[in-house]
């Protein structure tokens, strides 16, 4: 086969989505408009959910979720220091603080056993990260937040398809928020949504992510619409496209077909790598779920492999195989050391995955032939590339 750089992740267009795409650039209607109404009413119909609101990314469903959850200054949110920096970003952006609790090495998702220590009088949201695309398990968690009174926002990224216990991630609990970036489970080029069961936060965002106008500029300038608005508070821009909705109406129904082609390239790799002493293999809760292999994260035993993670993506990358890094452990950026206070040590678990772990190629396109290429390169990296 030929050895043109795979990389370790790339979207699916279909033919449908980009005859959308030009349909949608020839009618003379590119912004917010009929098109995202559309794909708004198919999400609600995924979801199973009243309010979805399609947005231009995720990062600003974070930050527009919980400004609309009235975080005031000093107001904790707890997370998870295994997440991309926006989680923790927004949470600062929206004028809370940052509380952070170590990862259960073996999910790599919050340790729900350490969750209920780290609430203080302070504590006003709960925000979960479902790593990778495995659900966190929600049903304590949910448990604890009506017992303690607190919002949760889940931050599900990785997670459209994923399920808990037969349950649709976003079909159940407070607020969620999906990404539609390129590598995420699907796409609409930049963009994301909020999915909520609450009308008031619904409303606060629906405000918030334009300008603060009470409705939408399709209606306003329909030919039965209504030209004149109100600013009922200084607002974002943050309303997604038609553009982004002709692309996300198609991959939404192509989506079961992705997640199933990522479970069975998942299934290949575990399969594979079962008996690699190099690599220690993601793992699995007991609990009923659907994962959705969003990524592909074993942990590098550096001793056994003879070379450090980073090593091993610098090698990899030579001969051809694009990898990826989810993630760094987002305390240890030289903002949240200084704003926060965080140092090495605070999370232990969480950093000594940071250091070993690495995303190898997935994405549903990708061919078993490719698959046998990744392995076949690993192979010959670790026999050839030690330098320890
Ligand atoms: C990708 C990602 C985001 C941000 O998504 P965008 O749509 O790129 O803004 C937030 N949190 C996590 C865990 C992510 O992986």
């Amino acid at each position: 086969m030929s050895n043109e750089f795979l990389p370790f992740s790339r979207p699916s267009i279909s033919q449908a989505a980009i005859d959308e795409v030009v349909d949608c650039l020839k009618s003379g209607w590119i912004t917010t408009g009929p098109r995202v109404a559309k794909f708004t009413e198919a999400l609600q119909t995924y979801f199973d959910a009243p309010y979805v609101l399609p947005l231009m990314s995720a990062t600003t469903g974070l930050h527009l979720a919980l400004l609309a959850m009235n975080l005031e200054p000093g107001d904790e949110v707890i997370t998870t220091p295994l997440t991309f920096a926006a989680t923790l970003n927004t949470i600062v952006l929206a004028g809370g603080k940052p509380v952070l609790v170590d990862i259960d090495p073996h999910t790599l998702n919050m340790d729900m056993n350490l969750l209920e220590a780290a609430i203080t009088d302070r504590t006003r949201v709960l925000l979960p990260v479902h790593f990778a695309g495995l659900p966190v398990d929600l049903d304590p968690l949910y448990q604890l937040a009506k017992h303690r009174g607190l919002r949760v926002l889940e931050d599900a990224a990785h997670a459209i398809g994923t399920e808990y216990k037969g349950k649709r991630i976003g079909s159940f609990g407070d607020t969620q928020v999906f990404s539609f970036h390129p590598n995420k489970n699907m796409t609409t080029g930049e963009g994301g949504c909020i999915v909520t069961r609450d009308a008031q936060l619904a409303e606060q965002v629906a405000r918030l992510r334009f300008h603060g106008v009470d409705r939408q500029a399709w209606n306003r300038y329909g030919k039965s619409g209504n030209q004149d608005y109100e600013i009922v508070l200084p607002g974002y821009k943050s309303n997604m496209t038609d553009i982004q909705a002709a692309i996300g109406i198609h991959q939404l129904n192509e989506l079961p077909g992705f997640i199933a082609r990522r479970n069975e390239l998942a299934d290949r790799y575990h399969e594979a790598l079962s008996d690699w002493l190099q690599w220690t293999l993601p793992k699995r809760p007991d609990f009923e779920h659907l994962h959705s292999w969003h990524i592909y994260t074993p942990l590098i035993n550096a001793e056994v492999a003879g070379m450090d993670r980073d090593a091993f993506i610098s090698a990899m990358k030579d001969k051809n195989v694009g990898t990826g890094l989810h993630y760094r452990a987002v305390h240890l950026y030289p903002y949240y050391r200084q704003a926060f206070g965080f140092n090495e040590g605070d999370f232990p678990l969480a950093e000594n995955v940071c250091e070993r772990i690495v995303s190898l190629p997935l994405f549903p396109l990708m061919t078993d032939a490719e698959h046998d290429k990744v392995l076949d390169v690993m192979y010959t990296v670790f026999n050839e590339n030690k330098t320890i």
